[in-house]
This record gives C-alpha cells, sequence and structure tokens, in this order.
C-alpha cells in the first residue's frame, strides 16, 4: 500500500509532545512491513537544509530519507514556518496559524503528484493537518489523481481543535456552506479538527478506551456528537514504545543495567536515585516516581489534595516536571515541611527520567484524562509498578497484573491505592512476582503498525466516494 503520513511533527525533525514519537516510529514500522511511505512536513527554523541530509528538491520543497527508503518531504515558506516555536511561542499561540496549515494542506496535496506519489491512503495527524482531508473532499473532490485515496485521521488529543474566528474563514478558499453545524462550525467558530472529523474515512484516537470516553460529554470537549455519529468509523490504537531509548537492559543513563530475569540491579538504581535525590538510602521503604507535566490534566488537582497525607505514610517520593505555576509553589511549600519524603525537579531532564523509571518502585500517574500515556508504559518495562486512574490509555495498559488503578477520580481513592500498593510492596514476594509480570508487557511498533495496516484496509474496502 502507498501511504503518505501527514503530520505537523515527527522525530527527529521536530517534536512538542507524542504526536511526533508516533509520526515517526509508525513509517518505520510500515516500512518493514512493506508499505511504501511517505512523510510530509512543514520545513521549520529547527529543520536546517545540513542536519538529517536535508536537501532543496525544488523551489518551496525539501527532502530527505528515513527508515530504508521513506522519502521526508518537508513543506518550505520561511514567513511561516521559519521561527522559533512549532505552533506558538511563551506569548501565545501565533495569530497565523490558520493560514500556516492551511499553506501546508494546499502545499501537501499539490506535492503528490507533483512527485508521482499517487496514495492509497493519506494519514493526517491532529488539526494541524485537517485542512488536507477537508479539501481533499470538496476543492479536490473531482481530482482524477486522488480518486481512489482513502483518508485516516489520528486524533491524538482531543482537547486541541484548531479554533480560529468565524472572521476568517474566507482564508480558507472554502464555500461558507460548509461552515455550518454538521462541519465546520463550532460555537460560532471554525473548528479544524471537526472538519477532519467530519470528512475523514476513519477515525482513530491512541487507545481504544480514549476512542470511547471522547463520545461522552464529559471527555468529548464539546465534539461528542459529532464523534458518536461516527462511531462506527471510529477505533483506538494504543501507541507503540520506543524500546532502542526505552530499555533497563541497554539504558546508559542508569546506574546499573537489568531485566526481569536479572532483577537484581534494579536495587542498585534506587540506591542511586535515593544519593541523587538526598534521600535516606531506606530500602523497605517504597520509593515513588513521577515524571510528568505538572498539569490538571496529569491528576495534579488530586494530587495537591492528597499531597499532605501522603507524605506523612512511611514513604519516599521524587517528582521530576515543570508546568503549572501553581503547582510549581505547592510543591515547592511541601517539600520544606517533608525534606527527607520529598524530592522536588521542577525542570526537563531526560537522564533523571531515565534515573526515576529505573530506581523507583511505584510510578504515580493519576491523570484525569490520558489519550495513550506513554510514562505507565515505560516505568512497566523498567519493573516500576504504575499507579494510575482507570482512564483512556492507563486503562487499556495497566491492570491488577501489573499495577494498581482507582476508578473514581477522588484524591481520597487516590490516598487509598496508595497505601494499598504500600501494603503490596511490604510483602515481597509478592511485590518480586507483580515486577516481573509488569517487566512483560510490550507495547512494540511492529505489532502496532500491523493494526495500522488494517485500519488502512478497511478504509480501503469503504464505498467510494
Ligand atoms: P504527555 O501528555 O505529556 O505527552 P506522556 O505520558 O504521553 O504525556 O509523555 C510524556 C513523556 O515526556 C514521557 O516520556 C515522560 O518521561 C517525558 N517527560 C515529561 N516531563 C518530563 C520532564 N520534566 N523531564 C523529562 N522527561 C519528561
Amino acid at each position: 500500500m502507498k501511504i503518505a503520513i501527514c503530520a505537523s511533527e515527527v522525530v527527529p525533525y521536530a517534536k512538542t509532545g507524542g504526536l511526533a514519537d508516533v509520526a515517526g516510529a509508525l513509517p518505520l514500522a510500515l516500512e518493514e512491513l512493506g508499505h511504501e511511505v511517505v512523510i510530509i512536513m512543514p520545513k521549520y527554523k529547527s529543520i536546517a537544509a545540513s542536519e538529517f541530509g536535508v536537501k532543496k528538491l525544488k523551489e518551496g520543497v525539501f527532502g530527505t530519507v528515513a527508515g530504508r527508503d521513506i522519502k521526508v518531504y518537508f513543506i518550505e515558506n520561511d514567513a511561516y514556518f521559519k521561527r522559533d516555536g512549532l505552533y506558538g511561542e511563551k506569548t501565545g499561540d501565533y495569530k497565523d496559524n490558520l493560514e500556516r496549515f492551511k499553506f501546508y494542506s494546499k502545499a501537501t496535496l499539490e506535492l503528490m503528484p507533483q512527485v508521482g506519489f499517487k496514495p492509497d491512503i493519506i494519514h493526517i495527524h491532529d488539526w494541524q493537518a485537517a485542512l488536507i482531508v477537508i479539501y481533499l473532499k470538496t476543492l479536490y473532490q473531482n481530482n482524477p489523481f486522488y480518486k481512489n485515496t482513502k483518508t485516516l485521521l489520528t486524533i491524538h488529543n482531543l482537547a486541541y481543535q484548531g479554533l480560529f474566528p468565524k472572521e476568517e474563514f474566507p482564508k480558507l478558499g472554502l464555500d461558507w456552506s460548509l461552515f455550518d453545524m454538521e462541519r465546520l462550525e463550532f460555537y460560532g467558530k471554525i473548528n479544524l479538527l471537526k472538519g477532519g472529523i467530519v470528512f475523514s474515512d476513519l477515525i482513530n484516537t491512541v487507545s481504544s478506551t480514549y476512542s470511547k470516553e471522547i463520545q461522552t460529554k464529559e471527555f468529548g470537549c464539546g465534539l461528542e456528537g459529532i464523534l458518536g455519529k461516527r462511531k462506527n468509523d471510529l477505533s483506538g490504537i494504543i501507541n507503540g514504545l520506543d524500546y532502542s531509548i526505552w530499555d533497563p537492559q541497554a539504558d546508559k543513563f542508569i546506574a546499573k543495567n537489568f531485566s526481569a530475569t536479572d532483577i537484581e540491579g534494579k536495587h542498585k538504581n534506587k540506591e542511586d536515585l535515593q544519593k541523587i535525590c538526598s534521600l535516606p538510602p531506606k530500602k523497605g521503604v517504597p520509593l515513588f516516581g513521577i515524571v510528568s507535566r505538572l498539569a490538571e490534566q496529569k491528576g495534579f488537582d488530586i494530587l495537591a489534595g492528597a499531597i499532605e497525607k501522603i507524605c506523612s505514610l512511611d514513604l519516599q517520593l521524587v517528582i521530576l516536571g515543570t508546568g503549572d505555576l501553581k503547582y510549581h509553589v505547592l510543591l515547592e511549600g511541601i517539600v520544606k515541611k517533608y525534606p527527607k519524603v520529598i524530592s522536588l525537579h521542577l525542570k526537563f531532564d531526560d537522564t533523571l527520567a531515565h534515573k526515576i523509571y529505573a530506581g523507583s518502585d511505584i510510578f504515580l500517574m493519576p491523570s484525569k484524562y490520558e489519550p495513550c500515556g506513554l510514562g505507565q508504559m515505560i516505568s512497566l518495562k523498567y519493573g516500576t509498578i504504575p499507579l494510575v486512574f482507570e482512564t483512556g490509555g492507563l486503562a487499556d495498559t495497566v491492570n491488577s497484573d501489573n499495577g494498581f488503578l482507582f476508578d473514581s477520580y477522588t484524591k481520597e481513592e487516590l490516598l487509598k491505592t496508595v497505601k494499598k500498593s504500600m501494603q503490596v510492596f511490604s510483602a515481597q514476594k509478592k511485590w518480586q512476582k507483580l515486577m516481573q509480570s509488569a517487566m512483560r508487557y510490550n507495547f512494540s511498533w511492529q505489532e502496532l503498525a500491523k493494526k495500522y495496516a488494517q485500519l488502512y484496509e478497511k478504509a480501503q474496502a469503504k464505498a467510494k466516494r
């Protein structure tokens, strides 16, 4: 199959979140399955021509090769993309994001005929690429080149929808009739993700549970109605984990390598972590770890409510993260009160993240909602038992054989589950078994790419548009 992956960020060229990991790893795994894949993304400032073997191919288009023979195309427009950020900077989102991603989308549809790549599937990601299918099903509807092309939209986080003022609609070059509740309008604004949902042949999210949750009022961010209408075309595929980066057997950042069959080394990592974090070198006390954005989505509202009680228990807690100022302030206050219990690192630090995954006993991830989540998958691989709220990707990857879950989002339930995990921890034999069971879970891209290939086949089988 010929597949075009269209995303606004792709590892290793540009990244702000999990979308880039997927858009970088999936093409490689699809190529391994024998598919012909191209990637098309904007050429940001961070993508210098000299880097990654990037060369100018023609006016406005740069390119390189990934994997064995995946052509990566970068759409150039210095006025739009040669900026410090991808979507915005500290002061907020770029004001011309509609025009920027309109340019990218149009250029993508123009590029494929020029380079002779006739896609069976255009796989778009998030709102930034949604105009590609909106245009495909409207302005390019009768273009013979795309006659047999089908589309898949992957939603990585429904909270980001690409909302723009109605006044900008003429910039899109679309008929005003499309600005209605059934298509692009959302409470008087333009909603690009909604357009993507309406016009894509199939839609998926990054976990099966999240694909169901987003059809409810609680998680649907206002799009639950339109998603419910497409429920037969909506599914979920969990993201894979890059085991070339996250493998305790080969991890260069950690004090001692270990594996499911040779778990002893994990203790050295706990000692190392305690030392770095100036925590007492206690063996029998459970060490909890958090590596996260400090945001309400990640459960910091209930954690804030429970933290004093948690810190009064016989445990240790290492927190690495940055985010909302209010949580920075709150946690700094807690550290002052419980310096021997909690160690706080308000920064982004990849090395320390590896050490926390390797050295902790329990990984705390009580996210309020979680489309997929990587932290719990990483911690499983490192035999660090995840403790999570049962939602989205957390519900799909954590169960009573490999972790601890609570199903009512309150500070009381969180605290109760922390206490429960401590009880199990004190039964060392049971704990060893739990660790070994956790380490056997595998979320490799090889398997997940097969699921995407099945979705592409399902899209292909759909009636001609
Ligand atoms: P998100 O919603 O933030 O994308 P995920 O769990 O999907 O959450 O992925 C977060 C990733 O970022 C994980 O790999 C996690 O280890 C990493 N991460 C988050 N905060 C930090 C930090 N402060 N330092 C290092 N790595 C971090």
